[in-house]
């Protein structure tokens, strides 16, 4: 099975259309995922690996 995407700031599902992933810019292994919403409003994300904190 394929992993699943999910939004780091909120969790929702990312279904692929209107959402946003991309590496964590600070460490560059994790896979920062943004939906709609929260990239909209600039909600902050935190990666799992090394505790960036970005908007
Ligand atoms: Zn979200
Ligand atoms: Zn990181």
């Amino acid at each position: 099975m394929g992993q699943e995407k999910i939004c780091t700031s909120c969790g929702v599902r990312l279904v692929g259309r209107t959402e946003t992933t991309f590496l964590c810019p600070s460490c560059g292994k994790v896979l920062i995922g943004r939906c709609m919403n929260c990239r909209d409003q600039s909600v902050r994300y935190k990666c799992s690996e090394c505790g960036f904190v970005g908007p």
